[in-house]
């Protein structure tokens, strides 16, 4: 396993091709830019934890394949248990870094690839999961970090891949050659590309005949020739090139630093492709992702919300009405809340089942629910976060002006809340609140593994409606309903 500081060497030595605010980026330095850094340093949470004995299990695991220790996110769920340890990984390593650390959607999308790539070959005689176990030891050994890159650009959303005026609006294949394919196209909100190794592309949606060549699955390195990475504006973003109180959380950001990454005629090697054409199986790789992906959400998010509660507590403390029944109230209101999505990533881990290849996947429907209450749970709870910390989070002046000979006084005097506390502490908290709770934070809890209606539609396909009209039936009486 690599430790943080190779993970962050590795970074250097790939020939990246980076846009920030219009700029190409020197590949060496890359990672130490205002608004990479604290994205890396979150990414390497992952490589440090597993390489400590007190996390030892829970951040690493023996891979099926070789016997080799590996770090838990290059793992191939091997049990109820395996699907279950990830979801405490996940809370725990959330509450560390109090935000996104970006190495899960490479993890499920790895799990993904491997169950889909066994069931093409069962159905088409193709041999997708021995290159697959190949790229996945490779991987695994080099504890390389992935980036899961499913979302296309889907220009006009009423019209499907094939019926768009530009075709490169949806990842295709624009040329299949002897020794492999050549892919165009780009994909969006691509979380922790720019720091990672990899990238496992998938298609976008269920493909349709006349659309096979979207149905496209395969690995590129994020600095493949014809790559390009466009990096992500966030919210206060310019902060980063300032001091630290004002970034609210300055060691490891805010969400996953993502990217939109170009692909221009970029050659992808056979032994790289997982899936090529084989549109019956693309709706099952998309949801086989969508599912583990959704499932992750109670878990990372409770994590960041264990975050959250605890800042408001301490504005709370910090303001002297921490001990005011209301405020009680509504700490204990959000940490039910926290809990409840908490139980939702633990449900559909206990209900996971083995699938064809042997790997076990979580329940899809209570995947979908966890997700779905995340994008509302997470709204609530900031909200009373917000409540609970005060205008002061909308309209604090800046860190500059605290530090300033001439008017620094007066920010410390104030500013200041209960007297045992400095003033700098509150102005901290009250910044932590800001950034945890706006912008591009809430945004990840709507849109990221799919916006609320991906996961309705999977209740419709999952749930059972006839079944339940036959229970009420039976019980209202309705002739013909008897069993
Ligand atoms: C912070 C963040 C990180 C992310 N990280 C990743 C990542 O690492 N990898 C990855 O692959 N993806 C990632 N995503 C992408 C995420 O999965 C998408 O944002 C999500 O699937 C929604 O797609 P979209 O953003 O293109 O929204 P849109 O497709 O523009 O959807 C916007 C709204 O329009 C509705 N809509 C869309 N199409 C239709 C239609 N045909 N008919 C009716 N209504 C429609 C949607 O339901 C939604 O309400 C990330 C997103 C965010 C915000």
């Amino acid at each position: 396993m690599k430790t943080a500081q190779q993970y962050k060497d590795s970074l250097r030595e790939r020939n990246v091709r980076v846009y920030i605010k219009g700029e190409l980026q020197d590949p060496k330095t890359l990672i130490d830019h205002p608004f990479v850094k604290g994205h890396v340093a979150s990414a390497a949470m992952t490589y440090a934890l597993a390489n400590s004995k007190d996390y030892e299990g829970l951040c690493t695991a023996t891979s099926h394949l070789t016997g080799h220790k590996i770090n838990r996110f290059t793992h191939i769920h091997q049990s109820v248990d395996d699907l279950l340890i990830k979801i405490k990984m996940l809370r725990m390593i959330s509450q560390k870094t109090g935000t996104c650390y970006q190495r899960c959607v490479g993890f499920d999308a790895l799990n993904a690839t491997y169950s889909v790539t066994y069931e093409i070959d069962q159905k088409y005689g193709t041999d997708y999961h021995g290159r697959f176990k190949k790229f996945l030891t490779y991987v695994q050994d080099n504890d390389l970090m992935l980036a899961g890159a499913m979302t296309d650009v889907k220009g006009d959303r009423s019209l499907r891949p094939g019926q768009q005026k530009d075709p490169d609006l949806f990842v295709h294949v624009v040329e299949k050659r002897d020794d492999g394919v050549v892919i165009r196209g780009c994909k969006a909100h691509m979380t922790g590309m720019v720091n990672s190794h990899e990238m496992l592309i998938m298609p976008t949606m269920g493909m349709k005949p006349g659309e096979e060549e979207y149905a496209i699955c395969c690995a590129l390195p994020t600095d493949a020739p014809g790559v390009t990475h466009i990096f992500g504006r966030q919210t206060n973003d310019d902060r980063k090139c300032g001091g630290d109180i004002d970034q609210g959380n300055a060691q490891f950001g805010i969400v996953g630093g993502e990217c939109l990454t170009v692909l221009d005629n970029v050659f992808v090697p056979w032994e790289r492709v997982f899936m090529c054409g084989e549109i019956e199986l693309s709706g099952m790789l998309v949801d086989r992702f969508a599912c583990y992906h959704r499932s992750n959400y109670g878990a990372c998010k409770g994590g960041v919300s264990d975050v959250v509660i605890g800042a408001a507590a301490l504005m709370a403390d910090y303001s002297g009405y921490g001990k005011a029944s209301h405020i009680k109230d509504k700490l204990n209101e959000m940490i039910h809340m926290n809990e409840t999505i908490y139980a939702c990533s633990l449900a559909c881990s206990c209900q996971g089942t083995c699938t064809a290849a042997g790997s076990y996947y979580v329940d899809p429907l209570l995947a979908n629910v966890c997700k779905h209450n995340v994008t509302k749970i997470i709204y609530d709870i900031d909200r009373l976060a917000q409540d609970i910390a005060g205008g002061i989070i909308a309209t604090m002046p800046s860190e500059e002006d605290l530090r300033n000979p001439e008017i620094g006084g007066y920010v410390e005097k104030y500013l200041r809340g209960v007297e045992s506390i400095p003033t700098e502490d509150r102005m901290r908290v009250a910044r932590l609140v800001e950034n945890m709770t706006g912008g591009t934070a809430l945004a990840e809890s709507m849109h990221g593994a799919g916006s609320p209606q991906a996961q309705k539609v999977m209740y419709a396909k999952l749930s059972g409606l006839e079944e339940k009209k036959k229970f009420a039936a039976r019980i209202a009486g309705i002739r013909g309903s008897e069993e």
